[in-house]
């Protein structure tokens, strides 16, 4: 029997140099450079990266201060411009809109939830209690092209909301190569075109390049993208597929001029066969349109997002293509898929960058030595599946509920069978307005609450303790709460005087 090898890892090859690639390279060279492993990174200019216009979700924020980077630069350095949320627009109907902001909803209502006021409010004076947008202050903030930083303060009205950015996701790489670099990682160019394994461990030992280099290490992080070419080419890790519940398959990218200030949000609009994302940068405005080959041809559907463009479109649209799903198992014998070679949920609430940042935060957390051993992989693999499934659902809700009937499309989403973990969700949302949640879900009652409500599920049951409440009470509580919010977001700069404040142009 061979003994396993002890002691720490010497070398980890890092495959791929996009946004998953640069992340890692980042992170994982400050957690294990004091201990003497090496990391080190191969990409091929010739190949390229995805990087479209990209938005993310708060999270993003703790990674880029704990690899030290600071806001001011970051936004500076990546044309980017702060998120507050998405509006998604004809979901549930055409001419129906709600917010998703992030963060929560004003919750100094007693001890109960603002759901739970609202829903009382609602059922005694109907729509004079308001959209339940309006009670969440990065909604509020949103719609009126305001943004400010959250106070610290739990009696503040600016206490609840959180942020995101968007970004030009190629600037971002390339922030993170320099950053990457200076403090060591080495990056090698070229393109692979072999995998060696190990005849016994089945582990790889080297990848070859087209120059006939071979670069060897003792983990590998597999960030290729699309292709997974460790996780897939070499090693054969079956996908699981979600394009039975989630069959858009396509999208169909395009930057266009933009044609106001920027908003500090992303719009999702549902279209006939999909839908469509705008994404607000500092010099431009990033369009796609996400959208199901079963449904629309190619070329309908790029006529369809050039036809819905703000501003005049600032090149020829790219189409990209892909499949959704994920790994049955993301670390394999001594490789870990990040980023798209680990899987993809399509882009609607922003999450693929937030599944990278998870990835690598799990890994250094799990990090393992020569030994390899088995534990550590079967953790990772156990919650990496958790959070992509739950991602799945939240994004497959947004689908599940709605009650548009105009197209193909639509009709077979409403009809269709759904996975177990989310119709326990929606049912128990329904009959008893709770929201389930598990341990560490990156979506967290409000955003669940966000999409029911908006998405018209109202909860038949009323919270029994509301009914020691006094009615005019409840509605007086909350039409004060509307207006405070309402005046405490004009009081706040514009998005645009926000980022001129630091240091970019108005
Ligand atoms: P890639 O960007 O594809 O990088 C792959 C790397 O591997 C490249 O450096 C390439 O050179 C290298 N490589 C590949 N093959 C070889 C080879 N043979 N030899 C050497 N090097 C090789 N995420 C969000 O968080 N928010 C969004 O709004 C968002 N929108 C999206 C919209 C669309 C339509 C798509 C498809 C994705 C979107 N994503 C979004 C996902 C996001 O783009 C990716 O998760 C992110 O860019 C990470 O990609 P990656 O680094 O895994 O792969």
């Amino acid at each position: 029997m061979t003994v396993p090898s002890q002691g720490p890892l010497r070398r980890i090859l890092i495959v791929g140099g996009g946004t998953a690639g640069w992340m890692a390279a980042c992170a994982l060279n400050q957690a294990v450079r004091a201990g003497g492993t090496r990391v080190e990174l191969v990409e091929s200019d010739a190949i390229g990266t995805v990087g479209v216009g990209e938005a993310t979700v708060p999270p993003i924020r703790q990674f880029n201060q704990d690899i030290g980077l600071d806001e001011a630069t970051f936004i500076k350095a990546t044309q980017g411009t702060f998120k507050l949320g998405i509006e998604f627009q004809d979901w549930r109907a055409t001419g129906t809109r709600f917010f998703h902001g992030f963060g929560d909803y004003i919750v100094n209502a007693g001890p109960f939830s603002t759901l739970n006021h609202w829903l009382v409010a609602r059922d005694l004076v109907g729509e004079a209690a308001g959209d339940f947008d309006a009670y969440h202050m990065a909604a509020v903030m949103a719609r009126a092209g305001r943004f400010a930083a959250p106070d610290n303060d739990p009696r503040s009205p600016y206490y609840y909301f959180n942020y995101a950015f968007h970004f030009d996701a190629g600037l971002y790489a390339r922030l993170l190569r320099t950053k990457a670099e200076a403090e060591g990682v080495t990056r090698h160019e070229g393109r692979i075109v072999a995998t060696d394994l190990h005849p016994e461990t089945g582990h790889i030992r080297s990848v070859r390049l087209d120059d006939g280099r071979d670069l060897s290490a003792d983990l590998f992080i597999d960030c290729s993208g699309f292709i997974a070419l460790l996780a897939d080419k070499a090693l054969g890790e079956r996908f699981i597929d979600y394009g039975h519940w989630l069959p858009v398959d396509r999208a169909w990218a395009v930057p266009c001029a933009s044609v106001g200030p920027p908003s500090p949000y992303t719009r999702a609009t549902a279209l006939e066969a999909g839908w469509q994302w705008r994404i607000p940068l500092q010099h431009r405005t990033g369009n796609g349109y996400v959208f199901s080959t079963a449904h629309v041809t190619e070329d309908a559907a790029r006529a369809r997002l050039l036809a819905n463009l703000d501003g005049q479109a600032l090149d020829e649209p790219r189409l990209l293509r892909f499949r959704t799903g994920r790994r049955e198992r993301f670390w394999a014998r001594n490789c870990v898929a990040i980023g798209l070679s680990s899987g993809f949920v399509e882009p609607l609430e922003s999450t693929s960058i937030s599944l990278i940042q998870g990835g690598i935060t799990r890994l250094i957390s799990l990090l393992p030595d020569l030994s390899f051993n088995p534990g550590l992989a079967a953790e990772y693999n156990r919650v990496q599946a958790l959070e992509f499934d739950r991602i799945r659902d939240f994004i497959i809700l947004h689908y599940a509920l709605t009650q548009r009937d105009d197209t193909a499309f639509w009709r077979e989403r409403r009809g269709m069978a759904l996975p177990d973990t989310l119709a326990y969700r929606i049912e128990t949302f329904r009959e008893t307005g709770h929201v389930v949640l598990l341990n560490e879900e990156t979506f967290v009652a409000p955003s669940w609450q966000a999409l029911f409500i908006g998405l018209g599920l109202i909860p038949k049951r009323r919270d029994p303790l509301m009914a020691a409440q006094r009615r005019e009470e409840i509605i007086e509580t909350l039409r004060l709460r509307r207006t405070s919010l309402a005046s405490a977001a004009q009081r706040l700069p514009t998005h645009a005087a926000f980022l001129a404040r630091l240091g970019m142009t108005e």
